[in-house]
Protein backbone atom coordinates (compact mmCIF):
# COMPACT_ATOMS: atom_id res chain seq x y z
CA UNK A 1 0.00 0.00 0.00
CA UNK A 2 1.35 3.21 -0.71
CA UNK A 3 1.60 5.87 2.16
CA UNK A 4 0.21 9.52 2.31
CA UNK A 5 1.31 12.95 3.16
CA UNK A 6 -1.53 14.81 4.09
CA UNK A 7 -0.96 18.51 5.19
CA UNK A 8 0.39 17.71 9.08
CA UNK A 9 1.70 14.18 10.63
CA UNK A 10 -1.18 12.11 9.21
CA UNK A 11 0.81 8.81 7.43
CA UNK A 12 -1.35 5.73 6.40
CA UNK A 13 0.82 3.07 5.78
CA UNK A 14 1.22 -0.82 4.81
CA UNK A 15 4.19 -2.96 5.10
CA UNK A 16 7.33 -2.17 6.47
CA UNK A 17 7.53 1.11 7.94
CA UNK A 18 10.85 2.39 10.13
CA UNK A 19 10.87 5.64 11.85
CA UNK A 20 13.50 8.18 12.06
CA UNK A 21 15.03 11.11 13.80
CA UNK A 22 17.17 13.24 11.89
CA UNK A 23 19.14 14.83 14.86
CA UNK A 24 21.18 17.51 12.83
CA UNK A 25 19.43 19.86 10.59
CA UNK A 26 19.48 23.87 10.01
CA UNK A 27 17.32 26.49 8.96
CA UNK A 28 18.54 30.19 8.00
CA UNK A 29 21.12 31.87 6.28
CA UNK A 30 24.07 30.11 5.33
CA UNK A 31 26.91 31.95 4.50
CA UNK A 32 29.78 29.77 2.90
CA UNK A 33 26.54 28.83 -0.34
CA UNK A 34 24.95 31.98 -0.21
CA UNK A 35 21.98 30.54 0.29
CA UNK A 36 19.15 31.18 3.02
CA UNK A 37 16.98 27.81 4.53
CA UNK A 38 13.48 27.60 6.01
CA UNK A 39 11.64 24.98 7.59
CA UNK A 40 9.30 24.05 4.83
CA UNK A 41 12.88 23.60 2.92
CA UNK A 42 13.57 21.18 5.94
CA UNK A 43 9.77 19.55 5.15
CA UNK A 44 10.38 19.34 1.51
CA UNK A 45 13.29 17.35 1.70
CA UNK A 46 12.30 14.95 5.04
CA UNK A 47 8.27 15.30 5.64
CA UNK A 48 7.03 13.06 2.96
CA UNK A 49 7.37 9.17 3.59
CA UNK A 50 10.60 7.96 1.68
CA UNK A 51 10.23 5.00 0.02
CA UNK A 52 13.82 3.15 0.58
CA UNK A 53 15.28 -0.12 -0.95
CA UNK A 54 17.30 -1.64 2.01
CA UNK A 55 18.85 -4.73 2.07
CA UNK A 56 16.90 -5.32 -1.11
CA UNK A 57 13.56 -4.70 0.55
CA UNK A 58 11.26 -1.69 0.04
CA UNK A 59 10.65 -0.23 3.00
CA UNK A 60 8.74 3.01 4.02
CA UNK A 61 10.86 5.61 6.37
CA UNK A 62 9.06 8.47 8.42
CA UNK A 63 12.00 11.14 9.72
CA UNK A 64 9.51 11.85 12.97
CA UNK A 65 11.84 14.31 14.03
CA UNK A 66 14.23 16.98 12.59
CA UNK A 67 16.47 18.90 15.54
CA UNK A 68 16.74 22.17 13.86
CA UNK A 69 18.74 25.17 14.65
CA UNK A 70 19.04 28.86 13.00
CA UNK A 71 22.00 29.36 11.03
CA UNK A 72 21.75 33.17 11.62
CA UNK A 73 22.91 32.74 15.12
CA UNK A 74 25.67 30.71 13.72
CA UNK A 75 27.23 33.07 11.12
CA UNK A 76 29.42 36.31 11.21
CA UNK A 77 28.74 38.68 8.80
CA UNK A 78 30.56 42.09 9.15
CA UNK A 79 32.04 40.30 12.43
CA UNK A 80 29.13 39.89 14.38
CA UNK A 81 26.31 37.18 14.44
CA UNK A 82 24.08 37.81 11.61
CA UNK A 83 21.29 37.39 14.92
CA UNK A 84 22.18 37.28 18.59
CA UNK A 85 21.11 34.41 20.62
CA UNK A 86 18.08 35.95 21.70
CA UNK A 87 16.95 36.94 18.39
CA UNK A 88 18.16 33.87 16.46
CA UNK A 89 16.82 31.22 18.82
CA UNK A 90 13.44 33.18 18.95
CA UNK A 91 13.03 33.31 15.38
CA UNK A 92 13.27 29.76 15.01
CA UNK A 93 11.04 28.82 17.64
CA UNK A 94 8.51 31.58 16.00
CA UNK A 95 9.24 29.55 12.89
CA UNK A 96 8.94 26.39 14.10
CA UNK A 97 5.89 26.94 15.85
CA UNK A 98 2.99 24.31 15.32
CA UNK A 99 5.09 21.63 13.63
CA UNK A 100 5.47 18.51 15.88
CA UNK A 101 8.35 17.00 13.71
CA UNK A 102 10.09 20.11 14.59
CA UNK A 103 12.47 20.04 18.01
CA UNK A 104 15.11 22.99 18.57
CA UNK A 105 18.44 23.04 19.25
CA UNK A 106 19.61 26.81 21.08
CA UNK A 107 22.49 28.25 19.49
CA UNK A 108 25.33 29.30 21.83
CA UNK A 109 27.41 32.41 21.02
CA UNK A 110 30.89 32.07 23.47
CA UNK A 111 32.80 34.99 22.47
CA UNK A 112 30.03 36.99 21.13
CA UNK A 113 26.74 36.62 23.22
CA UNK A 114 26.52 35.60 26.94
CA UNK A 115 25.32 32.32 28.81
CA UNK A 116 22.79 34.87 30.33
CA UNK A 117 20.65 35.04 27.35
CA UNK A 118 20.24 30.90 26.78
CA UNK A 119 19.39 31.02 30.43
CA UNK A 120 16.75 33.83 29.94
CA UNK A 121 15.57 32.00 26.56
CA UNK A 122 15.28 28.39 28.42
CA UNK A 123 13.81 30.03 31.30
CA UNK A 124 11.12 31.57 29.26
CA UNK A 125 10.53 29.38 26.97
CA UNK A 126 10.05 25.84 28.95
CA UNK A 127 10.74 22.95 27.04
CA UNK A 128 11.17 24.75 23.62
CA UNK A 129 14.73 24.00 23.33
CA UNK A 130 16.06 19.98 23.45
CA UNK A 131 19.85 20.55 23.35
CA UNK A 132 22.30 23.62 22.97
CA UNK A 133 24.59 24.20 19.67
CA UNK A 134 28.11 25.65 18.92
CA UNK A 135 30.34 25.77 16.25
CA UNK A 136 33.53 26.42 17.01
CA UNK A 137 34.60 27.42 13.11
CA UNK A 138 31.67 30.34 11.95
CA UNK A 139 32.00 31.70 15.58
CA UNK A 140 35.25 31.35 15.74
CA UNK A 141 36.53 29.77 19.68
CA UNK A 142 38.20 27.20 20.33
CA UNK A 143 35.53 24.38 21.82
CA UNK A 144 37.95 24.21 24.97
CA UNK A 145 38.07 28.21 25.61
CA UNK A 146 36.85 29.25 29.52
CA UNK A 147 34.02 31.18 27.40
CA UNK A 148 32.11 28.30 26.83
CA UNK A 149 32.16 26.65 30.25
CA UNK A 150 29.47 29.16 31.72
CA UNK A 151 27.12 27.58 28.20
CA UNK A 152 27.92 24.44 29.92
CA UNK A 153 26.92 25.34 33.20
CA UNK A 154 23.56 26.01 31.65
CA UNK A 155 23.44 22.44 29.59
CA UNK A 156 24.12 20.89 33.25
CA UNK A 157 21.34 22.86 34.45
CA UNK A 158 18.79 22.26 32.17
CA UNK A 159 19.94 18.42 31.06
CA UNK A 160 20.60 19.84 27.69
CA UNK A 161 22.89 17.81 24.99
CA UNK A 162 25.54 19.56 23.30
CA UNK A 163 25.97 19.50 19.66
CA UNK A 164 29.46 20.79 18.75
CA UNK A 165 30.36 21.20 15.40
CA UNK A 166 33.58 19.28 15.10
CA UNK A 167 36.41 19.35 12.12
CA UNK A 168 40.10 18.97 11.54
CA UNK A 169 42.51 17.70 14.00
CA UNK A 170 44.33 21.20 15.89
CA UNK A 171 41.05 23.22 15.09
CA UNK A 172 39.26 25.35 17.01
CA UNK A 173 36.70 22.41 16.97
CA UNK A 174 39.64 19.47 17.16
CA UNK A 175 37.68 16.59 18.53
CA UNK A 176 40.05 16.71 21.45
CA UNK A 177 39.35 19.95 22.18
CA UNK A 178 35.64 19.17 22.94
CA UNK A 179 36.95 16.34 24.37
CA UNK A 180 38.46 19.04 26.82
CA UNK A 181 35.64 20.97 27.57
CA UNK A 182 33.66 18.10 27.85
CA UNK A 183 35.58 16.35 30.57
CA UNK A 184 35.16 19.59 32.54
CA UNK A 185 31.09 18.44 32.57
CA UNK A 186 30.99 14.58 32.64
CA UNK A 187 27.31 14.92 33.50
CA UNK A 188 26.45 16.98 30.29
CA UNK A 189 26.10 14.58 26.80
CA UNK A 190 28.28 16.07 23.99
CA UNK A 191 27.84 15.63 20.83
CA UNK A 192 30.73 15.08 18.31
CA UNK A 193 28.59 16.81 14.92
CA UNK A 194 30.18 14.89 11.27
CA UNK A 195 33.06 12.54 13.29
CA UNK A 196 35.20 15.17 12.59
CA UNK A 197 34.45 16.94 9.65
CA UNK A 198 36.73 16.80 5.98
CA UNK A 199 38.59 13.82 8.42
CA UNK A 200 38.77 10.41 7.66
CA UNK A 201 37.17 10.02 11.11
CA UNK A 202 39.81 8.21 12.87
CA UNK A 203 40.72 11.05 15.00
CA UNK A 204 37.17 11.80 16.74
CA UNK A 205 36.80 7.50 16.78
CA UNK A 206 39.54 7.68 19.06
CA UNK A 207 38.66 10.33 21.11
CA UNK A 208 35.41 8.56 21.45
CA UNK A 209 37.04 5.91 22.70
CA UNK A 210 39.12 7.09 25.14
CA UNK A 211 36.48 9.01 26.83
CA UNK A 212 34.88 5.89 27.29
CA UNK A 213 37.20 3.77 28.59
CA UNK A 214 38.18 6.11 31.02
CA UNK A 215 35.14 7.02 31.77
CA UNK A 216 35.72 10.79 32.03
CA UNK A 217 33.33 12.39 29.13
CA UNK A 218 29.56 11.53 28.40
CA UNK A 219 30.70 11.64 24.26
CA UNK A 220 28.33 11.04 21.52
CA UNK A 221 28.62 11.45 17.57
CA UNK A 222 26.32 12.26 14.68
CA UNK A 223 26.67 10.70 11.32
CA UNK A 224 26.22 14.20 9.36
CA UNK A 225 28.69 13.59 6.20
CA UNK A 226 30.36 10.02 7.51
CA UNK A 227 29.81 7.42 5.28
CA UNK A 228 27.48 9.59 3.22
CA UNK A 229 27.63 8.96 -0.23
CA UNK A 230 30.38 5.43 0.52
CA UNK A 231 27.63 2.23 0.98
CA UNK A 232 30.84 0.50 2.28
CA UNK A 233 29.91 2.42 5.33
CA UNK A 234 34.19 2.28 6.42
CA UNK A 235 34.04 4.68 8.90
CA UNK A 236 30.73 3.58 10.75
CA UNK A 237 32.70 0.18 10.93
CA UNK A 238 35.24 1.01 12.32
CA UNK A 239 33.14 3.26 15.01
CA UNK A 240 30.50 0.70 15.73
CA UNK A 241 33.31 -1.94 16.11
CA UNK A 242 35.01 -0.35 18.50
CA UNK A 243 32.23 1.47 20.68
CA UNK A 244 30.47 -2.35 21.07
CA UNK A 245 33.48 -3.57 22.84
CA UNK A 246 34.70 -1.10 24.91
CA UNK A 247 35.75 -1.17 28.62
CA UNK A 248 32.32 -0.45 29.40
CA UNK A 249 30.66 -2.77 27.33
CA UNK A 250 29.15 -2.16 24.67
CA UNK A 251 28.37 1.78 23.84
CA UNK A 252 26.62 1.91 20.58
CA UNK A 253 24.15 3.96 21.99
CA UNK A 254 26.75 6.85 21.16
CA UNK A 255 25.83 7.34 17.81
CA UNK A 256 22.78 9.54 16.23
CA UNK A 257 21.75 9.51 12.54
CA UNK A 258 22.26 13.48 11.09
CA UNK A 259 22.58 14.82 8.18
CA UNK A 260 23.39 18.64 8.25
CA UNK A 261 20.33 19.11 5.80
CA UNK A 262 19.37 21.28 3.78
CA UNK A 263 23.15 22.15 3.39
CA UNK A 264 25.26 20.33 0.36
CA UNK A 265 24.27 18.58 -2.01
CA UNK A 266 20.46 18.29 0.12
CA UNK A 267 19.54 21.25 -1.53
CA UNK A 268 22.44 24.00 -1.63
CA UNK A 269 21.88 25.95 -4.76
CA UNK A 270 24.42 24.53 -7.64
CA UNK A 271 25.24 21.49 -5.28
CA UNK A 272 21.48 19.92 -4.92
CA UNK A 273 21.38 16.27 -6.19
CA UNK A 274 17.68 14.94 -6.28
CA UNK A 275 16.81 12.48 -3.66
CA UNK A 276 20.12 13.18 -1.92
CA UNK A 277 18.20 12.64 1.66
CA UNK A 278 16.88 9.18 0.55
CA UNK A 279 20.55 7.83 -1.14
CA UNK A 280 21.88 9.08 1.82
CA UNK A 281 20.05 7.19 4.18
CA UNK A 282 20.42 4.35 2.11
CA UNK A 283 24.03 4.36 1.99
CA UNK A 284 24.46 3.99 5.48
CA UNK A 285 21.78 1.96 6.03
CA UNK A 286 23.16 -0.25 3.69
CA UNK A 287 26.19 0.17 4.79
CA UNK A 288 25.07 -1.43 8.14
CA UNK A 289 23.43 -4.21 6.48
CA UNK A 290 26.31 -5.47 4.63
CA UNK A 291 29.16 -4.80 7.78
CA UNK A 292 26.93 -6.29 10.60
CA UNK A 293 24.74 -8.85 9.07
CA UNK A 294 22.18 -9.97 11.70
CA UNK A 295 23.15 -7.31 14.38
CA UNK A 296 22.42 -5.05 11.29
CA UNK A 297 18.39 -4.45 12.23
CA UNK A 298 18.71 -3.60 16.16
CA UNK A 299 22.25 -1.35 15.29
CA UNK A 300 20.20 0.70 12.72
CA UNK A 301 16.83 0.86 14.67
CA UNK A 302 19.14 2.36 17.98
CA UNK A 303 21.49 4.95 15.58
CA UNK A 304 18.25 6.03 13.28
CA UNK A 305 15.83 6.37 16.35
CA UNK A 306 16.32 4.85 19.59
CA UNK A 307 19.50 6.56 20.86
CA UNK A 308 18.18 10.23 20.12
CA UNK A 309 14.46 9.40 21.52
CA UNK A 310 16.56 8.25 24.55
CA UNK A 311 19.43 11.25 24.77
CA UNK A 312 16.57 13.97 23.92
CA UNK A 313 14.22 11.88 26.40
CA UNK A 314 11.71 11.79 23.59
CA UNK A 315 9.90 8.64 24.94
CA UNK A 316 7.20 9.58 27.32
CA UNK A 317 4.74 10.67 24.96
CA UNK A 318 6.34 10.64 21.99
CA UNK A 319 6.45 7.07 20.97
CA UNK A 320 6.02 6.03 17.67
CA UNK A 321 2.90 3.93 17.14
CA UNK A 322 2.13 0.80 17.05
CA UNK A 323 2.15 -1.63 14.21
CA UNK A 324 -1.44 -2.39 12.65
CA UNK A 325 -2.91 -3.66 9.37
CA UNK A 326 -3.34 0.24 8.32
CA UNK A 327 -0.69 2.01 10.22
CA UNK A 328 -2.30 5.24 11.02
CA UNK A 329 -1.12 8.07 12.68
CA UNK A 330 -3.52 10.94 12.48
CA UNK A 331 -2.41 14.23 14.68
CA UNK A 332 -3.76 16.85 12.29
CA UNK A 333 -7.31 17.81 11.23
CA UNK A 334 -6.49 19.27 7.95
CA UNK A 335 -6.40 17.36 4.96
CA UNK A 336 -5.70 18.31 1.87
CA UNK A 337 -4.90 15.49 0.26
CA UNK A 338 -6.75 13.98 -2.52
CA UNK A 339 -8.97 11.41 -2.58
CA UNK A 340 -10.94 9.19 -0.24
CA UNK A 341 -10.93 5.59 -0.67
CA UNK A 342 -13.17 2.91 1.41
CA UNK A 343 -12.81 -0.56 2.07
CA UNK A 344 -14.69 -2.99 4.00
CA UNK A 345 -11.72 -2.12 7.04
CA UNK A 346 -12.24 1.53 6.83
CA UNK A 347 -11.33 4.12 5.25
CA UNK A 348 -7.75 4.66 3.64
CA UNK A 349 -6.88 8.56 2.59
CA UNK A 350 -4.19 8.94 0.15
CA UNK A 351 -2.11 11.98 -0.68
CA UNK A 352 -0.24 12.12 -2.37
CA UNK A 353 35.04 21.95 7.50
CA UNK A 354 36.52 22.59 6.73
CA UNK A 355 37.36 22.84 3.33
CA UNK A 356 41.18 22.02 3.78
CA UNK A 357 41.66 17.84 3.29
CA UNK A 358 38.92 15.46 2.76
CA UNK A 359 38.20 12.11 2.88
CA UNK A 360 37.52 10.30 0.10
CA UNK A 361 33.91 10.00 1.75
CA UNK A 362 33.40 13.47 2.57
CA UNK A 363 33.81 15.13 -0.54
CA UNK A 364 31.14 17.91 0.25
CA UNK A 365 33.42 19.23 2.64
CA UNK A 366 35.94 20.07 -0.17
CA UNK A 367 33.39 22.39 -1.66
CA UNK A 368 31.45 23.71 1.49
CA UNK A 369 32.01 24.00 4.46
CA UNK A 370 29.75 21.97 7.34
CA UNK A 371 27.42 23.44 9.84
ZN1 LIG B 1 25.18 21.34 10.80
Amino acid sequence: MRVARISGPLYFTGGKTKYNIDSHVHSGKWGPENARYTINDILEISEKPLELNIGGEQETNIIKYNFVTNLDALNLENGKPIKDELNGNLDLLKEAAGKDNIKLLAVCQPGYGSAENIEKLLSENPGKFIGLKFHPETLPIAANDPKVEPYMEIAKKYHLPCLFHSGLSGSNSCPRKIYEIAKKFPDVPVILAHLGAGTDHKDAINVMVESINKNDALLYCDTSWVDHKDPNGPALKELIEKLSNTIQGDKTDRILFGTDMPLGEFGAPGHKIKNFYSINMENVKNGLKKNFGQQADELIEKIFYKNAETLYNLSSNNTPPKKSFFNIIAKNKVITGIGIFCTGVGSIFYAKNKSNKSSSNSDTNEKLKTA
